[in-house]
């Protein structure tokens, strides 16, 4: 049977549940993480975790437990559910008090962790090109932190969905990309520089951008961390998107323009293969 993981309980998964008062169900006073699972070890956990204490930090909630204590969570939430391939989903919130604005003091969070069974990384699935849309972003000025404040992101996901789309990248006031819905944006530009927005407030800073840029790096290859237009994605040579469980996927149109010859690009698929091998385990 499935498990889930409740301050403290490992609960079937229909029936895990938090209080109505909980500030997570009220004002979206939580953060989250969605980690990796590839041959049963958790991508890029530090990074995660580092994320997290971060986005807790920001908001003034306390870490609900060490980080030793929160992989022996995971580890036995994983066991309980014999995943090997699949994710790991997160939650802290500030925890349950009686509705009111101002920020409780002394409550305990509520730590809330969910596993999921996915396919294997694959790279002839991960090549395969995906569309995008864009649309304008709506979202707060703290996209620093990885809240669960999601509804902007949701309606960007099923607009792109209806438009038979994967993902709708976000566009700010100046034309600028910010970020995909649930993802980071990414171009190679026309005369062949790779390209993905600086992280600042307006944008998460993800941490496959991060192990992507390490990799890119280690290669030797250069990038630039700027912002770029609609524009300059449309008339880029190649574009793609990354995340955590979706990993990396080339995006082949843009609101139904080509990007390059509409197939995937070199770099592209060059950087799927060094994540791939990434995410294999190491001797
Ligand atoms: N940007 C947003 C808004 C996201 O929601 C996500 C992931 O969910 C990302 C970027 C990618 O971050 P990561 O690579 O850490 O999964």
């Amino acid at each position: 049977m499935r498990s889930a993981y409740v301050n403290g309980l490992y609960l079937p998964h229909g029936q895990a549940a938090v209080h109505i008062e909980d500030r997570g169900f009220q004002f979206a006073d939580a953060v989250y993480e969605v980690i990796a699972v590839q041959h049963g070890h958790l991508i890029d956990r530090e990074g995660h975790f580092d994320r997290l204490e971060r986005s807790l930090s920001e908001l003034d909630i306390p870490m609900p437990m060490t980080r030793r204590a929160l992989n022996v969570v995971a580890a036995e939430l994983l066991r309980r559910n014999s995943i090997r391939f699949g994710s790991l989903y997160i939650q802290v919130s500030r925890g349950t008090a009686p509705r009111d604005f101002p920020f409780p003091k002394d409550i305990q969070p509520t730590l809330v962790m969910t596993a999921k069974r996915l396919k294997p990384f694959d790279f002839t699935r991960q090549a395969v090109g995906v569309n995008v849309i864009t649309i304008p972003d709506i979202r707060w000025k703290r996209c620093d932190i990885k809240s669960v404040g999601l509804l902007a992101g949701a309606m960007g996901k099923t607009r792109a969905q209806a438009a038979g789309a994967f993902e709708a990248w976000q566009v700010d006031d100046a034309g600028m990309i910010t970020e995909g819905a649930a993802s980071n944006a990414w171009i190679v530009t026309a005369d062949g520089v790779l390209v993905t927005r600086h992280t600042d407030a307006f944008i998460l800073a993800g941490i496959t951008r991060q192990t992507i840029l390490k990799l890119v790096a280690d290669e030797g290859l250069g990038f630039e961390e700027r912002a770029f237009s609609v524009a300059e994605a449309k008339g880029a040579r190649e574009a793609f998107t990354s995340s955590s469980t979706a990993f990396i996927r080339p995006v082949v149109r843009i609101d139904g323009d080509a990007v390059g010859d509409g197939r995937p690009g070199p770099l592209c698929l060059k950087i799927l293969e060094l994540y791939g091998r990434y995410m294999e385990p190491r001797a």
